[in-house]
């Protein structure tokens, strides 16, 4: 049987007013914005790769932005990834990989 060990980082959460609402409403409807450029790119079906690129970044945005959500650094590859503060772990979208979350 082999074991599965997974790479632990620690991360500082960050304190609550970081984003102040003025923030979380600009980054909100940045994401918004972003959104519906992404939209508007995919139905071109030429665009659809960037209007992929820009719809993953956007979610992101608007994930910060309504939820309790922060970017962790993926240890394995570098990507960054969009994490709930309670989250205990997180799945790389890129390289599929668990990493465990050490809240401090
Ligand atoms: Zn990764």
């Amino acid at each position: 049987m082999t074991e599965v060990t997974f790479e632990t980082i620690a991360v500082k959460r960050k304190k609550k007013g970081v984003i102040n609402l003025l923030g979380r409403v600009m980054l909100g409807l940045f994401g918004l914005f972003g959104f519906m450029l992404a939209a508007m790119l995919i139905l071109t079906i030429i665009g659809i790769i960037p209007g992929m690129a820009i719809m993953a970044s956007s979610l992101l945005f608007i994930g910060i932005a309504f939820l309790d959500m922060q970017e962790v650094r993926c240890p394995y590859c570098g990507k960054k990834v969009g994490v709930h503060k309670r989250a205990e772990d997180f799945e790389c979208k890129r390289c599929k990989r668990t990493t465990l979350l050490d809240w401090q």
